[in-house]
Formats: structure tokens, C-alpha cells, sequence
């Protein structure tokens, strides 16, 4: 077996040093023992690259919503992967899932609990990484759950070209808001105007002023935020805000590598405009997975909402592609192929 282990706590900017890739032997069959039961045996297919796994990769002490991976064992994270052998009557072999696996080639799943079975091979199968996985389903509940959309709002969102946002302002444009989303690169903001329809973006590396980008963007301020990087565009942001605003608080990826958090100045705002802000994670929403299947499916199927992938080839090439999240390297949604069947 082949796989990427972490072989210390980062700090700072990850380094594609700090993991490295190993051989094991692995016999590929699910061993006896009473902690089998459940077991599948599985080959990854997909694997994808979250910037949450930055978090998991420091030596976190006191509690947190994740777990630091454990050193010198194979990364853990969201993929694809065919079932070769199964202990548990629910699945059997040949059964493609998606859920939590090993950054590996064969991977032993003992905790099947957070696993679901794909039913849908019509679409490109590495969509269970991104739009029709976890990213997806962040889009999603995010969304409609936290921001409480109404046709003809003004949305804005950052990181809005990676996995997450590129799909938050497709479901923002169905539904008739006005929309402009940030990115870190010229590539990135043709693709947010061009292919994913947004009524504009700009590049928040080629702003001086965040705040004056916004209002020319947003002259009448911004009813919906949705939150990807922090610090100083949240605090440009927040000056930015229309009266009783919400704002979805999904994730800060401009923090994750700072020993320190940056502070946030304006927060006052939030008590003059009456902004709703609230923070979510999307294993909260997974009981929604099949109604926002039955929403998007239709939506890819027919053309209405497009995806971007940033596909690596092979698993030596995981390390590598996870650091890049952290330069903005992706173009898109960065997923790893282990292998195509
Ligand atoms: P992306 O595909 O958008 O990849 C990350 C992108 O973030 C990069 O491409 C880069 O784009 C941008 N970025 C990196 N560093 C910085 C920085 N210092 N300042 C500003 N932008 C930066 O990632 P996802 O769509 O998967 O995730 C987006 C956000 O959503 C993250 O914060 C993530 O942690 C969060 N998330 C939260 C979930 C939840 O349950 N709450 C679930 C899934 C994701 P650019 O070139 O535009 O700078």
C-alpha cells in the first residue's frame, strides 16, 4: 500500500515537507476480530484537498472542533473509493462510496458511520469530492439554511472561485440575487464572471482599499456575506453590511497558518446594522445530503450549474496539491486521482 503521512506538526505555511509518501505492505483483506463487524476494505479513487485538514495538521491542544491527525499515520479526509471486500451488510463489493477514507491506495474502514453510498454514476464520479459531496453540501446548508436568501439581495462572496464558493453564487444567481465574489487571481475572476455567472468579481490582491472595492461593487451596501478567508475582508466587509445583514460564517482560511489571529476592528457594526452572523459546519447538515441531491442533480444534469475541478494525478502528487490551497494554487475545486477504477 501507498501512503501520505504527516511527519510533523506544522506551524506557519504548510510545506509539502512536511508530509511524505511511504510503502507498507498491507495484505487486502479485512482481517478477523471483534472490531470487524462493520468493516470495508475499500480503493481509493478520489481524494480531496480541504483546507480544514490545515487545522487538523497542527498539534492542537484544548479543545477544538477537530482532532490533530495522529503522526506517522496516513492522512484522513473526504474521497471516493470502490469497495473490494465487506464485512458489513450494507455494503458489498463493487459499491462505490464517498465519505471519510486514508490519503492511501487500500484503506481498511472500521467507522462506516460517516459514509454514503453513491447511487449516481451518470456525473463525473470525482464530483463526490467537491459539488456533490462535502463542499457541496457546505454550499448548500450554508446557504439557504443560515443566510435566508430572498430574490434580488445583494450577495457577496470571498474565496468564491474555489469548492465551496464557486457553487454559493450559482444558487445565489438561480435565485435571483445580485452577486460578486472575491478571488486571488485574474484566471479566477474571468471564470467567476464568465462561467459561473456572477454580475461581478474582482481581485482582492490588486485592491489597495477592500473597503472601497466593496462599495464599488455594493453602492447600496451587501444584504449577504458569505464568510471563506477573515481578517481584513471581514473587517471591510462589516463596513460594507446593509441593517439587519447576515453574514455565514463558514470558514477563515487567511488565519489558518497564523500563530496569532489577526483582530477584527469593526465588529461594532454588527450592533449598529443588527447583522445576523453565525458560524456553521456542514457535518451538522448531513441528514440534508438527499434533498440536496435532489436539488442539484437536476441542476448539473440539465447545465444550470457548472463546476470547476482542479484534478492532481496520483497520490504522490497529494501533498503537493493540499499546500497549494494555502497559495491559492487551485483553480477551482483541488481534488487528488488515486486511481480511475
Ligand atoms: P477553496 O477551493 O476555495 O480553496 C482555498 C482558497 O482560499 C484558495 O484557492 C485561495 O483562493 C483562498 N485563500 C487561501 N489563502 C488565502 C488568504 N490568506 N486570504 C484569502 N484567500 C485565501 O476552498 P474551499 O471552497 O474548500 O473552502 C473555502 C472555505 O470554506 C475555507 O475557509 C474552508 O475552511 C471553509 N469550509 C468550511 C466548511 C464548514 O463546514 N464550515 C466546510 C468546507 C469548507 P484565492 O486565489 O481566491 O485567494
Amino acid at each position: 500500500n501507498k501512503q501520505v503521512i504527516l511527519r510533523e506538526y506544522v506551524s506557519g505555511f504548510p510545506k509539502e515537507s512536511d508530509m511524505s509518501v511511504r510503502s507498507v505492505t498491507m495484505k487486502l483483506k479485512v482481517p478477523e476480530g471483534s472490531n470487524m463487524k462493520k468493516a470495508i476494505l475499500v480503493k481509493n479513487l478520489y481524494l480531496s484537498c480541504d483546507p480544514y485538514m490545515r487545522i487538523r495538521m497542527t498539534n492542537i491542544q484544548g479543545p477544538n472542533l477537530f482532532n490533530s491527525f495522529p503522526l506517522s499515520s496516513p492522512l484522513t479526509g473526504f474521497g471516493v473509493a470502490k469497495v473490494l471486500e465487506s464485512r458489513n451488510p450494507e455494503y458489498k463489493k463493487g459499491d462505490l462510496i464517498w465519505g471519510t477514507t486514508g490519503w492511501e491506495v487500500y484503506s481498511l474502514i472500521t467507522e462506516t458511520g460517516a459514509l454514503f453510498k453513491i447511487q449516481h454514476t451518470d456525473v463525473p464520479l470525482s464530483y463526490y469530492t467537491g459539488i456533490l459531496g462535502m463542499p457541496g453540501l457546505t454550499a448548500f446548508a450554508g446557504f439557504y439554511e443560515i443566510c435566508s436568501p430572498k430574490k434580488g439581495e445583494y450577495v457577496f462572496i470571498s474565496a468564491a472561485s474555489g469548492a465551496v464558493g464557486q457553487l454559493v453564487g450559482q444558487f445565489a444567481k438561480l435565485m435571483g440575487c445580485y452577486v460578486v465574489g472575491s478571488a486571488g487571481s485574474k484566471e479566477k475572476v474571468d471564470l467567476l464572471k464568465n462561467k459561473f455567472g456572477f454580475d461581478g468579481a474582482f481581485n482582492y490582491k490588486e485592491e489597495n482599499d477592500l473597503d472601497a472595492a466593496l462599495k464599488r461593487f455594493f453602492p447600496e451596501g451587501i444584504d449577504i456575506y458569505f464568510e471563506h478567508v477573515g481578517g481584513k475582508m471581514l473587517d471591510a466587509v462589516l463596513l460594507n453590511m446593509r441593517d439587519h445583514g447576515r453574514i455565514a460564517v463558514c470558514g477563515m482560511i487567511s488565519q489558518y497558518n497564523l500563530d496569532q489571529p489577526e483582530g477584527v476592528h469593526n465588529l461594532m457594526c454588527i450592533v449598529y446594522k443588527r447583522i445576523h452572523i453565525k458560524g456553521f459546519a456542514v457535518f451538522d447538515y448531513f441528514d440534508l445530503y438527499p434533498k440536496f441531491l435532489d436539488v442539484v442533480l437536476p441542476y448539473i444534469r440539465q447545465g444550470k450549474i457548472v463546476y470547476v475541478e482542479d484534478i492532481a494525478e496520483g497520490l504522490e502528487s497529494g501533498p503537493a496539491a493540499l499546500v497549494g490551497l494555502f497559495s491559492g494554487r487551485n483553480v477551482g475545486k483541488q481534488l487528488v486521482v488515486v486511481a480511475h477504477e
